[in-house]
């Protein structure tokens, strides 16, 4: 038995990826979203398989891994779905222990190739997407299970009838009457595609070049607190400099275009139900790389609501 109809607050990759996942259990789900996906923090992200900045590490690592899975398949059956699998390294600038979600990823290995100025480093594959591309197959996906997309903006959470979603990312501030959800602004620079193949991060930046297939996402920033959404010159400046020291083909590289977005961080996040409304955001630097993770869970959780009929 499923609930009559679900209403899922929020465009962004969790909700999209919630959306899906109610849809294919079965419910009748209505989007409804001030932004439409590609205007949403989701359209900012670089975006590749990584849990930076998502608490709390276990339910983050079982969450990671559901997703990596998830894409691992769709870059093997769904090329349109704009998912690739890219190997990569992430470097340090002393010895650093293994890592806590080690064991999402199949594969990580100890590298002593690493650039000049970096001391220890691992190595894996990992799923990068163009969020662009993915966010449009995701939303193409809701309306071909039977979902709608609306653009809406609340003042309030939706009162029923039915269960409600709640995926406002950064909105929870006030969707959620929730405070502990911060921005986290990052900047990052658009350049051409000049033939890089390999991701890289160094987290303490943290400075990331994502290649995706038509051009290179180059980060980062990571400024707390920090609400605005434009793009500072100087920054930009400092996160070409970085990067290029860690990768220097991207030297002659044309600047496309310059992005920022702002991570919606809390202590944990926050996935739990209360009354007739599952609560999902929260996400930090990560939406993507727990979005299929969590989406089961919140199925799990209107699946239970139905059954038990509460409250
Ligand atoms: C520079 C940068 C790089 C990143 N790189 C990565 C990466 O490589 N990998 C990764 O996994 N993550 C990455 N992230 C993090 C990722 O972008 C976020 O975790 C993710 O976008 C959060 O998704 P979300 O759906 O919760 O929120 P959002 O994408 O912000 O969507 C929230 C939705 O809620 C709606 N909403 C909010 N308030 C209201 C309201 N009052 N009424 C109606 N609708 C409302 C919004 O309009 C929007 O549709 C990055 C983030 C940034 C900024």
């Amino acid at each position: 038995m499923v609930a009559d109809r679900v209403i899922v607050v929020g465009a962004g990759v969790i909700g999209l990826t919630c959306a899906v996942r109610l849809l294919e259990a079965g419910h009748r789900v209505d989007v409804v979203a001030r932004d439409l996906p590609l205007e949403t923090t989701s359209a900012v992200a670089a975006a590749f398989w990584y849990p930076y900045r998502g608490l709390p590490q276990e339910r983050v690592a079982t969450w990671a891994a559901t997703s990596y899975a998830v894409f691992d398949a769709l870059a093997d059956t769904d090329p349109e779905s704009g998912v690739r699998m890219v190997p990569g390294t992430e470097v340090f600038v002393a010895p650093e222990p293994d890592p806590w979600w080690g064991t999402a990823v199949p594969g990580l290995a100890r590298t002593r190739d690493l650039p000049h100025g970096w001391a220890d480093g691992w190595t894996f594959t990992t799923p990068v997407l163009d969020p662009a591309v993915y966010l449009a197959w995701l939303a193409a996906r809701v309306e071909h299970l039977g979902g709608t997309i609306t653009r809406l903006n609340l003042a309030a959470l939706p009162a029923g009838p039915g269960l409600v979603v709640n995926c406002a990312g950064l909105g929870a501030r006030l969707l959620g009457a929730d405070r502990t959800v911060v921005p986290v602004r990052g900047q990052v620079v658009v350049v051409e595609q000049t033939g890089i193949d390999r991701w890289w991060l160094d987290r303490s930046g943290p400075t990331y070049v994502v290649p995706r297939e038509h051009d290179v996402v180059v980060g980062g920033t990571d400024v707390e607190g920090e609400w605005s959404r434009t793009a500072s010159p100087a920054t930009a400046e400092a996160i070409l400099e970085r990067a290029t020291r860690l990768v220097p083909q991207l030297r002659d590289a044309r600047v496309l275009r310059h992005r920022v977005g702002l991570r919606p961080v809390r202590p944990a996040v926050r996935l739990e139900r209360v009354g007739d409304v599952v609560h999902c955001y929260g996400h930090g630097g990560a939406g993507v790389t727990l979005s299929w993770g969590v989406a089961d869970e919140v199925v799990s959780l209107a699946a239970t609501a139905a059954v038990s009929g509460s409250p």
